[in-house]
């Protein structure tokens, strides 16, 4: 049985009112944690409230644009008066833009490489001297199929995602003899309201209806044809949280349906 550390944890999870965010935000309240939750959602402290009612855990919501990196120290700051110290972040806010090189907006670049790279560094900056003191500490980075492979079009993403896996190494070596481990999750497709916005936006230049965007151009890449469920993420960085997980560190974990695979 996979015990989880304490009742009394709490995790930070930034994009947490949407989507993966959300799942695993389900998953550490499910398993007794208390939840930090991010995201711009204009529902957000509502959705917090809900999943904090739900399993009986304590809930902190902070609507912190992370490309900002004030706003990341003041929700930290907030969250640990709340909540007690952050024992487990989750650095999952993340956005996608595709195009090709030479029409890629800089203005999106920038935003692509502040909220999917950059903001992870500021939070990790933030909580890792505390875990030191405690000497204790978990970062999990939710990271992409596309930290490891890359697909036409998405030159930001992939590029962020790659280097979101180079910070986890690095973060997982310094924080080796303090007893924090730092681990990123590759997931293929999952059905979210970002995946959502790809397929509409798909269907319409390839000319194709959304059933056959999700088969000929997304599921085409993991051999299992199925989208990876947000439980199925949320269960895997409860049990990184774990534990039994103290020696798996500076890992990038594919959750693909074989994609890497091939
Ligand atoms: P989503 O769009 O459903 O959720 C993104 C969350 O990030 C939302 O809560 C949103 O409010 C928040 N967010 C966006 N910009 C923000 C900002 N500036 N400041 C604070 N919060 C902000 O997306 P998702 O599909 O759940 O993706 C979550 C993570 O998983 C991302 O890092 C994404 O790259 C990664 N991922 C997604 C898939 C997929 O197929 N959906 C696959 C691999 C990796």
């Amino acid at each position: 049985m996979l015990l989880p550390l304490s009742m009394s944890k709490t995790v930070l999870i930034t994009g947490s009112t949407s989507g993966i965010g959300l799942g695993i935000a389900r998953e550490f309240a499910k398993a007794g944690y208390n939840i930090a939750f991010n995201g711009l959602e204009n529902n957000g402290a509502k959705i917090a409230q809900e999943v904090g009612n739900e399993f009986g855990v304590k809930v902190f919501f902070s609507s912190a644009n992370l490309l900002q990196e004030s706003a990341i120290e003041l929700m930290i700051q907030e969250a640990t008066q709340q909540l007690g110290p952050i024992d487990v972040l989750v650095n999952n806010a993340g956005m996608q833009f595709v195009a090709p090189i030479e029409n890629f907006p800089g203005e999106k670049w920038n935003a692509i490489i502040g909220l999917n790279l950059s903001a992870a560094f500021h939070t990790t900056k933030q909580v890792m001297g505390s875990m030191k003191t405690r000497g204790f500490g978990r970062i999990i980075n939710i990271a992409s199929a596309h930290g490891l492979v890359a697909s036409e079009f998405k030159s930001a993403y992939v590029a962020a995602k790659h280097g979101l896996v180079g910070l986890t190494k690095v973060t997982a070596l310094e924080g080796a003899p303090h007893g924090i481990t730092a681990n990123a999750v590759c997931p293929g497709y999952v059905d979210t309201p970002l995946v959502r916005n790809q397929i509409t936006d798909q269907a319409k230049s390839h000319n194709m209806t959304e059933e056959e965007v999700i088969a000929k151009v997304m599921l085409v890449k993991h051999a299992v044809k199925k989208f990876v469920k947000t439980e199925s993420l949320g269960a895997l960085c409860v049990f990184l949280a774990s534990e039994h997980a103290e020696l798996i560190t500076g890992t990038a974990i594919p959750v693909d349906g074989g994609w890497n695979a091939q």
